[in-house]
Parts: C-alpha cells; sequence; structure tokens
C-alpha cells in the first residue's frame, strides 16, 4: 500500500511519495509540481480543479472558489452558481484531484496520505482537513506542521553537514505566514516555538500592489466591479513575478474600458508593501520570544513558500538579521518535499526511521477555575502551556469550593484569555467526590493531547475510586447561531454595566491583554495581580483601589518590558533599503 505525502495549500498543493530511498515529487495530468487549490463548477454540474479552475476565476468567477482554506473549519459557505460548499468540501474536491493524478503517475491505488496544515491551525481546522480527506475517500496517517516538514526535509537533506542548534522557519506561502524556531540535535527535530498570521500571505502583496496602482488614477479598488477587481489582482500577481527577476515592470490593466499603465520598480515595491513586511516582522519577533533565545543562538533561516522568493523579502530579512538570508530554488516544494520524507518515517523505512521528531501544541489549554468563592468570573487554568512539546501528558490538583461538595465540573478550555469565558469552550467533565464536612474535596484533573491534535481529558476523585474521562471531539468547537446570538447579548449586556471608572478597566484590560501574550512562566503571577485589582474594583472599594492602582501599575509596566520584548528594537530596515541605492 502506498503512502503519499500531501501539502494541501492555500495557493498550490502537492504531492510526494517516498520512493527507493528518496523523495520524489508527482507531477499532476498537466506535467505541473503544482495543482493550484482553485475548484470551479462548470455548466452541466461538472467540477473542474487546478489550473483549468484557476483560468476560470477570471472567466467565470461566480463559479470558482481559491483561497477556501483561510476558512477551514468555519461555517462560511461558497456559492458556485447555484450551489453551496463549505471549505473542506472544496478541500475534498482538490484532494481527489491531486489522488486521482497520483494513481495516474504510479498506476496503484491511493488510500493513505500524510497531509501538512500550517501551525497555527487550531483542532478545529485540523479535524475539518480529516474529514475533507475522508470525504474524498482517504485515510489520514497523520497531519503535520507544514514548518515541521520543512525542516524535516532540511535535515534529511543536510544530514552529515546540517550544524546542531536552532533555525528559524519562514514559511510565507500565499495566503499565511508560519514562523517558527527549530531545535535540530542529531538526529532529534524538536519545534521549540510556533507564531503566524493566517491573514499574511503573497495574495495581500498582489492586492496592495493593485490598491496602489488604482490610487495612481483616482480610482478606488474597493469601488471596482468583482471582474476587473480579479483582473487587477491577477496583473499585479505576474508584476509581483516579475520583479522577482527584474528591476523595473510596467503594469497595465483595463478598468472601465479605459487602458491604464504605470511602471513599478523594486524601490517603489518595497515602500507599497511596507506594512506587509512589518507584519513580517512582527510575527518573527513572537516566534523569537517564544523560542526565548538570542539572535546569534540561530543557526540558520530557512525560507519556505512561494512568497519568500520575492528578493524584497530575503534583502529585509538580512537587513534585519545582519547576516545573507537566502531562499532555496526548491523553496516552494520544501514543504511537499519533507511530507514525503516523514511517510518514509512512517513507514518505517531503513533510511529514515532514525529521524524523531517533535510538534508543540500552538495554544495553551486548561480549565476554568474560580481563584476563591468571592470570584464572580471563571479564569483560566492552564495544564498544558502553549509552545509545549507534543505529545504530552500534564496533570492539575483542584478543590471544591462547597462543604459536602459531591462533584467537580471541569469546563476546558483553549487559548490565552485569562478569563475563561473569553477562550473557546471545548465542553465540560463532571467528577464524583467524595465528600467531607472540611470542604477539602480534591480531583486530579489530566489532559493528553496527542500529535494529531486530540485532547483526552481524565478527572480523579483523590480521596476516592471515582473517575470521569472525555475525549475532546470536534463538533464540541463550533458554536452554533444560538450561542453566537447568546454571546452577543452577554457582550452587549457587559458594555451597558457601567460600574467602574474609565481607568480601572483600562488597567484591567492591560493586564488581560499581558496575560494572554505572556509565556507560560508569568502567567500566574499576572493572574494575580489583575485577580486582585479585579475584587476590589468589583467591589466599589474606593479607597483599597486607590491604594493598589500605583503598585499595579508599576508592576504592569515592569512585565510589558518583558513579555513584550522588541528584538528588532533600533531597526528600521525599510528607511535603510531606500537609503541603499
Ligand atoms: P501556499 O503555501 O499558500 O499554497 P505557495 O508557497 O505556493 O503558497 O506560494 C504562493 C505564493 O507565492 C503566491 O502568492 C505567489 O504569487 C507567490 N510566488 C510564487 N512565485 C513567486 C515569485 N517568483 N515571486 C514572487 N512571488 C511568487
Ligand atoms: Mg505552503
Amino acid at each position: 500500500m502506498t503512502l503519499i505525502g500531501i501539502d494541501l495549500g492555500t495557493t498550490n498543493s502537492l504531492v510526494s511519495v517516498w520512493k527507493n530511498g528518496r523523495v520524489e515529487i508527482i507531477k499532476n495530468s498537466l506535467g505541473h509540481i503544482m495543482t493550484p487549490s482553485v475548484v470551479s463548477l462548470e455548466e452541466g454540474d461538472g467540477i473542474l480543479v487546478g489550473e483549468i479552475a484557476k483560468q476560470r476565476r477570471i472567466s467565470h468567477p461566480n463559479h470558482t472558489a481559491f483561497e477556501f482554506k483561510r476558512s477551514m473549519g468555519t461555517r462560511k459557505e461558497y456559492v458556485l452558481a447555484h450551489r453551496r460548499y463549505y471549505s473542506e468540501d472544496l478541500s475534498a474536491f482538490l484532494l481527489k484531484k491531486l489522488i486521482e493524478d497520483t494513481q495516474d503517475a504510479l498506476d496503484t491505488e491511493i488510500t493513505q496520505a500524510v497531509i501538512s496544515v500550517p501551525a497555527y491551525f487550531d483542532d478545529n481546522q485540523r479535524e475539518a482537513t480529516k474529514r475533507a480527506a475522508r470525504i474524498a475517500g482517504i485515510e489520514v496517517k497523520r497531519l503535520v506542521n507544514e514548518p515541521s516538514a520543512a525542516i524535516i526535509y532540511h535535515q534529511w537533506k543536510t544530514q552529515n553537514t546540517g550544524r546542531e542548534g536552532n533555525y528559524l522557519v519562514i514559511d510565507f506561502g500565499g495566503g499565511t505566514l508560519d514562523v517558527s524556531v527549530v531545535d535540530c540535535f542529531a538526529n532529534i527535530i524538536e519545534i521549540i516555538s510556533i507564531s503566524g498570521d493566517n491573514k499574511l500571505g503573497g495574495k495581500d502583496f498582489d492586492r496592495y500592489i493593485a490598491e496602489d496602482f488604482c490610487k495612481r488614477f483616482d480610482l478606488k479598488f474597493p469601488k471596482l466591479d468583482k471582474l476587473t477587481k480579479e483582473n487587477l489582482l491577477w496583473v499585479a500577481e505576474n508584476v509581483k513575478r516579475n520583479l522577482s527577476r527584474e528591476d523595473r515592470v510596467i503594469m497595465r490593466a483595463t478598468i472601465e474600458n479605459k487602458e491604464y499603465e504605470a511602471e513599478y520598480t523594486a524601490d517603489e515595491l518595497l515602500k507599497v508593501t511596507a506594512g506587509l513586511l512589518l507584519k513580517m516582522q512582527a510575527v518573527i519577533n513572537e516566534a523569537l520570544k517564544g523560542a526565548r533565545i538570542e539572535l546569534e543562538q540561530i543557526v540558520d533561516i530557512v525560507l519556505v513558500g512561494g512568497t519568500c522568493k520575492m528578493p524584497l523579502i530575503q534583502k529585509y530579512l538580512s537587513a534585519l538579521f545582519h547576516r545573507d538570508v537566502v531562499a532555496d530554488a526548491e523553496c516552494e516544494q520544501l514543504v511537499a518535499l519533507g511530507v514525503g520524507v516523514l511517510t518514509g518515517i512512517i513507514g518505517r523505512d531503513e533510511h529514515v526511521s532514525d529521524i524523531v521528531m517533535t510538534d508543540v501544541c500552538p495554544f495553551s489549554l486548561g480549565v476554568g477555575t474560580y481563584h476563591s468563592k468571592v470570584d464572580s468570573e471563571l479564569s483560566m487554568s492552564v495544564i498544558i502551556p502553549k509552545n509545549s512539546i507534543l505529545p504530552i501528558s500534564k496533570s492539575g490538583i483542584y478543590y471544591g469550593l462547597e462543604k459536602f461538595q459531591e462533584q467537580i465540573k471541569f469546563g476546558i478550555f483553549q487559548g490565552e484569555e485569562l478569563r475563561a469565558k473569553d477562550n473557546l469552550y471545548l465542553g465540560s467533565l463532571f467528577v464524583d467526590v467524595t465528600p467531607n464536612e472540611n470542604g477539602d474535596t480534591a480531583a486530579q484533573v489530566t489532559f493528553c493531547y496527542d500529535i494529531n491534535g486530540i485532547l483526552q481529558v481524565y478527572a480523579q476523585d483523590l480521596n476516592g475510586d471515582n473517575r470521569a474521562e472525555m475525549v475532546v471531539v470536534s463538533k464540541n468547537f463550533q458554536l452554533s447561531d444560538q450561542e453566537i446570538e447568546q454571546r452577543k447579548i452577554d457582550i452587549e449586556k457587559e458594555q451597558r454595566f457601567e460600574k467602574n471608572k474609565e481607568e480601572n478597566r483600562h488597567i484591567l484590560a492591560w493586564g488581560h491583554r499581558l496575560y494572554a501574550q505572556a509565556n507560560p512562566e508569568y502567567k500566574d503571577y499576572i493572574a494575580g495581580i489583575v485577580n486582585d485589582f479585579a475584587y476590589y474594583v468589583e467591589q466599589n472599594a474606593v479607597a483599597m483601589v486607590q491604594r493598589k492602582k500605583k503598585g499595579v501599575i508599576e508592576q504592569l509596566l515592569a512585565l510589558e518590558k518583558v513579555v513584550n520584548r522588541d528584538y528588532f528594537e533600533n531597526e528600521d530596515v525599510i528607511t535603510e533599503l531606500l537609503d541603499e541605492d
């Protein structure tokens, strides 16, 4: 049975296979290594996928869907002519086409695959990806984070020459940016932090160019009709790609029956897209902070994805890191190549079976707790912190609040916010506890989170034999319309509830933000400060609030410096690059 690897991209998808001790990229029916992730509905209800569908983005925009990976795991509907699809349905069409082409190329039946997903995909998005595969008729042997796959390939390729230490992987594709720090030691590949923005990609460069082009002629891009916009984006992408090879490019487009023409140089591209580069820098900063390493500790910077082909990106990163940062010719294929090597590892192929890989959890998982009886709101108590290495199993001990309590309820949450209700609610687990008159009922809660993103939760009564367990399944991850309406009502109610003065609310919001951004070792400390202050604000204890305020502000200011460390504090790369010539 042949196991294949699939890089299911936002813009392009690739298939790889492990054969005779090496990895191979499979060409599609047109002989191309990349299949555009585009689906189009044909007259007569046929489904077209890939290159042909991409052409129809212009000719049949109302029949064609693209970038649907951005909405994976949501209920967003794509309307193709008279039919409605979710992202996972469209992904299933794409997977089907990839599998059919691979079956033809290899002349064998394909029933299993390893599929890569962005590191920032949450459980819901991962489940949706698996559902898409199931709809397409294949079993997912494993999901792997895209940056993990890229580094697997990098390590495999440079097996004996690759240096040990921390690698920074920057995967800049068409729709997402993923940055990770990966520690490589002998055959152990360990991801130590990840950060990302799934709304930042090559497409945004196209849009910025198209908008700038319109601005030059006093036209408003958002006001143009859909077809003109699509066409302009198409032209802008070509301008961007050509600027990867040439110093100046003429952009020509017809808008409302008039011909327009403008010249773009590398410097102009830099000015127009500076905002996107700064966003990229912020994501890189986050990843470094999460890894707690110094810039000198990075042995190499690995560029992945089509957008990294832009000389602009390579120059910007070189200036930022004060070293040469260059993209490999294969940068668009690195993820697929890595997934291919992984299929070899999973198949226990002798050539690669000695590579060990670990992944990290992209968000914190925990339970809602009351710090004391006077707390009016559930706080998040983190059991598995963000960036923990997977698979992981961790426990926490929690106490009941009442005498003779017979049961403890644990709400399970995912996210970085201090207030439990601001995080994603995953479900509740009830465990019976042995009641006693001192009120010291207690239960140990254990979270087991595996490499496929499946969470199992166990609770054990510490004074008896009671036990409860649950597996968090995907349907709990979605809010129903009714729940969303309820949340809207709750939020409005909160806004009307004008109890505290503006400044106190500001201090609390500041604390909540720091909590969300902080590394795990600071979280409890911040929670303590915020909950304490919140208690007095809540009680309207005016004198106490005044007494505490100054100290709280000082503590938060000090924490701000630690939590929001900026690795590139004095770097103004854009000015530097523009001054260069
Ligand atoms: P994804 O991972 O989102 O599927 P890819 O890694 O295939 O995406 O990257 C697609 C993006 O790369 C597109 O936005 C495309 O315009 C861009 N791209 C591809 N080649 C070049 C190039 N030579 N110069 C600039 N951008 C490029
Ligand atoms: Mg990609």
